[in-house]
């Protein structure tokens, strides 16, 4: 037998899809021309799948401070802060994550996903209770078998589901765990969170928040969906990432709990990898100052999105949340999920292409995410393409069986 054969079922799926157009897995992007542009298959495609909400990954001040840094401390820190050291860059980063956020402590990974691991396995062991939204992201179901303890899923977006389970496994674990995600990654949709502290806090146990893709979008200031429901005081962790409204790598993760620091030496995803680099830290450093200091991008964003949302709900499409910037549209099956993704691609539209068991309940998607980036104009043409694809699809619905 073939160390590989056990992928069989995946290696025959994906010749299906390589056999329908480009590859939605490995797609090969050309030349970037800026936060929303590219070209891919020799044309000039507009960005909608980039997670870059606040486009600050061609911000001058961030490109500046990066290449300075690059000069200054080099292009690696080429080991674990436990092994090689802090340098005055992560230090100084954390404390301005830690007052954005207005908590006590803040610790800097080396990724969002690491940033999970090390909080999930960090702070639940064997003899805890996890009690994990079911659409979790992978990172918080990897966190979860790293640390070993019990796990129960509650149903989607449901705190009296939450409630029930914690009822149930009263008297299980030492400690108990929840985990949500401020809004969701594949539909967009947004976590109860008043109704989820509510039940945490009747039950005694800890919540962590990933803010993943609310930070920096949601909120007053951008500190994600627990600011924007006045929720902060009773949410234990807020787990982020870099990757997105911050425009580079890495991950954090902040709480006013006294021993929150234990965590450097108690959780091996932040023990046992490379720290972010120098480059990395001061990009991030000053596109946390620019979201302090510019509310105007999170204004942008959300009329970027209001202007999809509307456009792509008049031509009839299928979309799956209350508008946000990440836009979700529902095509019927794996086939014309696959059909409609290179077509966009033909039409120079890049969404993501998103298939179970990615998504919850086993929904066939196009997914759109908005950039502060995206001009008036670029949306326009998005919709006016999403528009041919649309008369396409109804085209094809309903041109008579051969
Ligand atoms: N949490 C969620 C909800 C995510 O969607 C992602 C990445 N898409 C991560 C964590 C991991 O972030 P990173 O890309 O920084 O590893």
């Amino acid at each position: 037998m073939d160390i590989f054969d056990k992928y069989a079922a995946i290696a025959e799926r994906r010749s299906k899809l390589l056999a329908a157009g480009a590859d939605p897995f490995n797609l090969r992007i050309e030349a970037m021309h800026g936060p929303t542009e590219a070209t891919i298959a020799g044309r000039r495609t507009i960005l909608v799948g980039t997670n870059n909400y606040l486009g600050l990954t061609y911000d001058p001040a961030c490109v500046e401070a990066a290449v300075e840094a690059l000069r200054r401390e080099g292009t690696g820190t080429t080991g674990s802060r436990i092994a090689n050291g802090t340098y005055g860059g992560h230090r100084a980063l954390e404390e301005e994550i830690a007052a954005f956020m207005r908590r006590r402590h803040a610790i800097v990974f080396s990724t969002g996903y690491q940033a999970n691991l090390a909080m999930i396995a960090g702070l639940a062991g064997p003899r805890d209770l996890i009690l994990v939204d079911s659409d979790w992201h992978a990172s918080i179901w990897d966190g979860c078998r790293l640390s070993g303890a019990t796990v129960v899923r509650f149903k989607h977006n449901d705190p009296e589901d939450l409630d029930r389970r914690l009822a149930r496994n009263e008297g299980v674990g030492e400690c108990r765990l929840v985990i949500v995600e401020g809004t969701y990654s594949m539909l967009g949709d947004r976590a109860p969170l008043r109704e989820i502290v509510e039940v945490k806090k009747r039950h005694g146990a800890f919540l962590l928040v990933d803010e993943a893709h609310s930070f920096g979008v949601f909120g007053a200031t951008g500190r994600g969906v627990a600011e924007a429901d006045g929720v902060e005081p009773d949410v234990d962790f807020i787990a982020g990432t870099f990757s997105k409204s911050l425009g580079a790598i890495g991950g954090f993760a902040v709480s006013d709990h006294p021993s929150f620091e234990l965590l450097r030496v108690c959780a091996r995803p932040y023990m046992f990898t490379a720290s972010p680099g120098p480059a990395t830290i001061a990009s991030v450093r000053t596109a946390l100052r620019r979201i302090a200091e510019e509310p105007a991008l999170r204004d942008r964003i959300w009329a970027n999105a209001k202007a999809l949302h509307g456009g792509l709900s008049a031509q009839g499409f299928a979309v799956c949340a209350a508008m946000s910037p990440i836009i979700a549209v529902r095509l019927p099956d794996e086939a014309a999920a696959v059909w409609a993704w290179n077509r966009l691609l033909e039409l120079g539209v890049y969404v993501n292409l998103a298939l179970p068991p990615g998504t919850p309940n086993g929904v066939c998607l196009l997914r759109c995410s908005l950039s502060a980036a995206h001009t008036p104009a670029q949306i326009e043409q998005v919709v006016a393409r999403f528009g041919v694809l649309a008369r396409e699809i109804r085209v094809a619905l309903e041109a008579p069986a051969a």
